[in-house]
């Protein structure tokens, strides 16, 4: 049945992205919102708007009860659930669908599966995509694990099989280290994300992150090509683009048929997300998680391939057969995103909500803003500061960065301080230029490069 009335369980940027696809394929929308979201751009573009809860997310965007009741009190036929709160809990996606609502996304069972990173490991390892050497499974016994930890050699990454967001991630550097970290890994993770399990991976040095966009509906799976985030801050991507410049065609081909065939392993339906390590001294790459949702990252390649991710996921939630082939999807040109966050690059990045001022948004050819702002608008203190993504296309990737550096210097949000200088620099960085980087390339810079990053020399605010 095509859905006619979709309720977006989110907010932010994401929930004006959804509104905005639903509504270029003719479905109303539904917004719910927590007391702290009343003013937001997403409620006033909605059709409808139901509040369910105070500001504190367990009470509202968390709240499967209160959302689930918003659904069926509006007559809503699907839910988005956006990314990052209800996105992966596979008992809200059982739940939409007893409730007699499609979920936008995969059933509960696939989220359960590849949602586990620990069980997830194992679905790619039978698909025959390979994995970082580590542990099989959860661990269940701390002696055990060093053994296997021993056998890994260190330094050995111990990880939560419920973790996301960069968080729930150690490194132990000698069994002594992991005596000490697994068990404070595993009480932190059952408070985090209440579930206590992990499991283990070697640390790959001066990784690479590419991640392989797929798209199906349970009985077709084809890619959308890669995307990498090397550029991270505490494993947190900052700066994303595609194609990645780090992969020949022929690696570029494997690795894309890698995710087609553990999405077909699966039977994957919607949109979702294949991350993998690649070390580029060897050539390798290796498994690292699967996120069933659609990603903070995906316009990079909508630009690139011209799909518009959201509104397929939507469609294959409706029933609809996925109706792009293989050989439709090609890439044009090059994307770069980069993440817009209401935090301070020169004091640490601390998050600091206020008012947008002066609100200028960038444009022009290839250029798109993703965001929920408007002038006077309070951000609330309340949900990660995400303000916007900024993404620009162009021919070639030197071009994409010239064009990243201009859609810059016409970007401002007022006194508000925000994370644009720190792009403004690393645009100029020689390494940056080269595509020379890795996951932990950010970091050392950020500490040899502070003067650069308070934005008062710069042109952008
Ligand atoms: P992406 O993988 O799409 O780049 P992020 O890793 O930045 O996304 O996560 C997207 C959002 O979801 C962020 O707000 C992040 O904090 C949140 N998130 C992801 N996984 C979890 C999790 N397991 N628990 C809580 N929040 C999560
Ligand atoms: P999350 O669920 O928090 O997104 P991931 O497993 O995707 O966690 O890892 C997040 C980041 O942590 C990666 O992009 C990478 O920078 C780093 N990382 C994860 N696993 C490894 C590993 N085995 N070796 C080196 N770095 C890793
Ligand atoms: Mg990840």
């Amino acid at each position: 049945m095509p859905i006619k009335k979709l309720l977006i369980a989110n907010r932010g940027e994401i929930a004006v992205r959804v509104i905005r696809a639903a509504r270029d394929l003719g479905i109303r929308t539904v917004q719910v919102y927590s007391a702290a979201d009343g003013d937001s751009l997403a409620v006033q573009m909605a059709d409808e708007a139901v509040e369910i809860g105070p500001p504190a997310a367990k009470k509202s965007y968390l709240n499967v009860d209160a959302v689930l009741k918003a659904a069926s009190d509006t007559g809503a036929d699907a839910i988005h659930p956006g990314y990052g709160f209800l996105a992966e809990n596979a008992d809200f996606a059982d739940a939409v669908h007893a409730a007699g609502m499609a979920f936008v996304g995969p059933s509960g069972d696939v989220i359960r599966k590849m949602g586990d990173k620990a069980s997830a490991r194992c679905a790619a390892k039978a698909a025959g995509v390979p994995t970082v050497p580590g542990s099989d499974g959860v661990i269940d016994d701390l002696d055990a694990a060093a053994e296997i930890a021993d056998t890994i050699g260190y330094p050995v990454m111990i990880k939560a099989t419920a973790g996301g967001g960069g968080r729930g991630i150690r490194i132990a550097n000698t069994r002594e280290e992991f005596k000490t970290l697994a068990p404070q890994a595993s009480s932190e993770a059952k408070a985090a994300f209440g579930d206590g399990g992990l499991y283990l991976e070697k640390v790959i040095e001066r990784a690479r992150h590419i991640e392989v966009q797929i798209l199906g509906d349970g009985n077709t799976f084809i890619h959308c090509y890669e995307r990498e985030c090397s550029l991270q801050r505490r494993r947190q991507k900052v700066w994303e683009e595609a194609p990645s410049s780090a992969l020949s065609a022929e690696v570029r081909e494997n690795l894309c048929a890698s995710a087609v065939a553990l999405a077909a392993a699966v039977k994957y339906s919607g949109a979702g997300t294949i991350e993998y390590l690649y070390d580029e001294a060897t050539g390798e790459y290796y498994f690292i998680e699967m996120n069933t949702r659609i990603q903070v990252e995906h316009p990079v390649t909508e630009t690139i391939t011209g799909i518009d991710l959201v509104a397929e996921m939507i469609k294959i939630a409706g029933g609809e057969p996925l109706a792009i082939k293989q050989e439709d999807v090609s890439i044009n040109g090059h994307a770069i995103e980069v993440r817009i966050n209401a935090e301070d690059p020169a004091l640490n990045f601390m998050p600091i909500p206020g008012e947008v001022g002066d609100l200028r948004i960038p444009g022009g050819p290839r250029v798109r803003f993703d965001h929920f702002l408007y002038q006077g608008y309070r951000i609330p203190p309340f949900y990660d500061s995400l303000l916007g993504k900024l993404i620009v296309g162009a021919d070639t990737r030197e071009n994409t960065i010239v064009r990243l550096k201009r859609a810059l210097s016409e970007l401002s949000v007022g006194e508000l301080k925000n994370t644009a200088p720190l792009f403004t620099a690393l645009a100029e960085a020689p390494d940056v230029l080269a595509g020379a980087v890795h996951t932990k390339w950010l970091e050392p810079w950020l500490e040899t490069n502070a003067d650069r990053l308070s934005g008062e020399k710069g042109d952008a605010k």
